[in-house]
């Protein structure tokens, strides 16, 4: 008889029967390409720098994971160092991906990076060689993959050679080891030299990973315009600028929060301040039928040269709830005016 066993495999997703992917999962997405390359990436993506790490509840993790994906969030973030401790959400990822994901690795879209502080002595962090090189090596290993398709220079350094960094993500594209590159706070002048190094040596750098919010406009005036004319995509960081813009501070500080917990970067203070801005936009949020988060979110997406819009949650509903801003993308012109005379004092 026919020896069918290695047929049998193809295809057969048995091992991972306790998650079977929404069916419709890309029926409400949309994907916007990146800069003038072959990507797509999702209008919002999620990002893993909190809820990932060895402190959180990892069935809360994987079930935002699932959600995600479920809603045709193809796009994962990460860092060597997000966690904490350093380096555990990239390891929790690597669990959670070999129990879930593993067989839809070509649908996903894995972004890594390297440049802030990792490991002890002088070559743990910034943009050295020697840095990028090894980084990449253990964050696939944390990961459980073979490449990314994403690779960061995650902040510039002032003291190496800008041609040494770029030198070093080219080795990693060459290696097999990143499909693409991109770069992360970077100013305007540094994304200006490292662009034409780059593109000299044809590597396949694609994107500029920058904060993003109606708190934060600053990319706005040089960032954005030379992203758009080096033809390079954008995606937004802390869009929700890390929880503040929800309705959840507005009566207080929910024990649960960002702004609570102890070793974030966000702190009560900065939540006050920000307070009578939030209070403003939330009337305008509510006027326009939608939650300020979603409203958050949608103005980002409207706005020119933005390719994704990468969002944290700290729960499942969170994400499905951050999701419905693609439900109401559109703006009067009345209330991007009312938006803009509150928030330009951020640019
Ligand atoms: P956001 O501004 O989207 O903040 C996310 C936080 O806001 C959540 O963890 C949650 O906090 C709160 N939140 C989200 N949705 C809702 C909701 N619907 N209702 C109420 N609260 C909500 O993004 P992050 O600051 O988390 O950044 C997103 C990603 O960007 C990171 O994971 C990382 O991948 C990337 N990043 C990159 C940086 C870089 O240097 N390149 C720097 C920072 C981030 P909680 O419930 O805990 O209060």
């Amino acid at each position: 008889m026919l020896d069918k066993s290695h047929l049998m495999k193809i295809n057969d997703k048995s091992q991972y029967k306790n998650y079977l992917p929404n069916l419709k999962r890309y029926e409400t997405m949309s994907y916007n390409r990146c800069g003038r390359s072959g990507v797509l990436l999702p209008s919002i993506s999620l990002g893993l720098w909190h809820n990932f790490g060895n402190y959180d509840i990892q069935a809360n993790a994987e079930a935002i994971l699932r959600t995600a994906f479920d809603n045709g969030i193809t796009h994962f973030d990460l860092a060597n160092n997000y966690g904490p401790p350093y380096g555990s959400a990239e390891t929790n990822f690597g669990i959670l991906y070999n129990k879930n994901f593993k067989a839809y690795r070509d649908e996903l879209f894995i972004a890594s990076k390297a440049g802030y502080d990792m490991w002890e002595g002088p070559y743990g962090n910034y943009g050295s060689r020697k840095h990028l090189m090894a980084s990449i090596d253990q964050s696939l290993q944390r990961l459980n993959l073979d490449y990314v398709d994403l690779f960061y220079h995650h902040r510039p350094d002032p003291e190496t050679p800008l041609e040494e960094t770029a030198i070093a993500l080219r080795d990693i594209v060459q290696q097999g080891k990143a499909l693409y590159i991109g770069i992360s706070n970077y100013q305007n002048n540094q994304i200006e030299e490292i662009t034409p190094l780059l593109r000299d040596m044809k590597v396949p750098f694609i994107i500029d990973q920058a904060r993003y919010s109606m708190l934060d406009r600053k990319i706005e005036t040089e960032i954005l315009p030379s992203l758009i004319n080096n033809n390079l995509g954008a995606i937004a960081f802390s869009p929700l600028a890390q929880g503040m813009l929800t309705d959840k501070y507005i009566d207080g500080i929910p024990t649960n929060s960002r702004a609570a917990k102890n070793k974030t970067y966000l702190d009560t203070q900065t939540v006050q301040e920000k307070l009578p801005v939030i209070k403003k936009l939330n009337e305008i949020a509510e006027q326009r039928g939608q939650k300020l988060h979603q409203m958050a979110i949608s103005w980002l997406l409207n706005q020119k040269g933005i390719t994704s819009v990468l969002v944290g949650a700290s729960s499942p509903n969170q994400l499905i709830d951050n999701l419905k801003s693609l439900n109401h993308l559109e703006f009067t012109n009345k209330e991007l005016d009312l938006i803009d005379k509150l928030t330009n004092q951020f640019k």
